[in-house]
């Protein structure tokens, strides 16, 4: 502070003074210079560009150099297929082989239809994925004949006359042609899943779910390729209130969970 006083109380010389002016002006261009080109080339401005006058008379190369990064790197796109099926979504028009499930329209609890949140949910996670380069078939009740994809998830809700029945359960074909790779898709689906929502795993397994229609390729013709991966879950109990407040009130987070599972899924193969 005192060699600052000093220097600014009248011992320049005339030429030190110009001098000094000079490096003064000179301090304000780069500074101006600087500025404009970092901020063009940062594209974004979300972070204020602090550069000091010092500096910038000193090292003008330095304010580009050092500026911060505010450009997020992306995450790395994921070239893969995704069915995702909406369960009961268009059951009336279930072809005459599965003519028994035409009435299967789902569970409805506590005002809402199971149907309406599989949509809702699929929807989210097909956007999620989507988002990450995924190609997403967003599928009905019908299966196209031998659909194959990298994953295959049935998107279901649960139904129990026990409102304290909770959590969320998750199945692959009991006959499964790779049951290592299924496990590997369902694990990872679990991990997430139960990870971002909280929601307990229910080991309730119904063969209902391990014989699911849709993997059952050798009885159906709707039904996926025994090569696609294919797990069926149900997200949580329509007949819980903390559950169904889950699947209503906070789907951003059941949706992350799922496709944070798919995707983990898929990247790690
Ligand atoms: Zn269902």
């Amino acid at each position: 502070m005192s060699r600052n006083t000093r220097e600014s109380g009248g011992y320049l010389s005339p030429v030190l003074s110009i001098l000094v002016a000079l490096l003064l002006a000179l301090g304000v261009i780069v500074f101006q210079e600087t500025r404009i080109p970092a901020v063009t080339l940062l594209g974004v401005a979300a972070a204020p560009l602090v550069v000091g006058a010092s500096d910038a008379i000193g090292t003008p190369q330095a304010a580009i150099v050092t500026a911060p990064t505010t450009v997020p790197t992306p995450p790395p796109s994921i070239n893969a297929r995704v069915g995702l099926q909406v369960g009961h979504w268009q059951a009336a028009d279930l072809p005459a082989e599965l003519a028994s499930l035409h009435t299967e329209t789902g569970a409805s609890a506590g005002g809402y239809e199971e149907l309406d949140l599989n949509l809702q949910l699929a929807r989210q996670v097909a956007a999620l994925l989507t988002a990450r380069g995924i190609t997403v078939d967003l599928l009905p009740a019908t299966i196209p004949p031998g659909y194959r994809a990298d994953a295959f998830v049935a998107i279901h809700c649960d139904y129990n006359n026990d409102p304290a029945m909770s959590g969320f359960k998750l199945a692959r074909y009991g006959d499964s042609a790779n049951p290592a790779r299924d496990d590997a898709l369902l694990r990872a689906i679990a991990s997430a899943y139960g990870a971002t929502t909280g929601q307990p795993i229910d080991p309730h397994i119904t063969r209902a779910m391990t014989s699911y229609y849709a993997f059952n390729s050798g009885a159906f013709a709707h039904a996926i390729a025994p090569q696609t991966p294919g797990v069926i879950i149900e997200l949580g109990f329509l007949t819980n209130a903390s559950d169904r407040a889950l699947l209503v009130g906070a789907q951003p987070t059941v949706a992350t969970g799922l496709a944070q599972g798919i995707i983990d899924y898929l990247r790690s193969r």
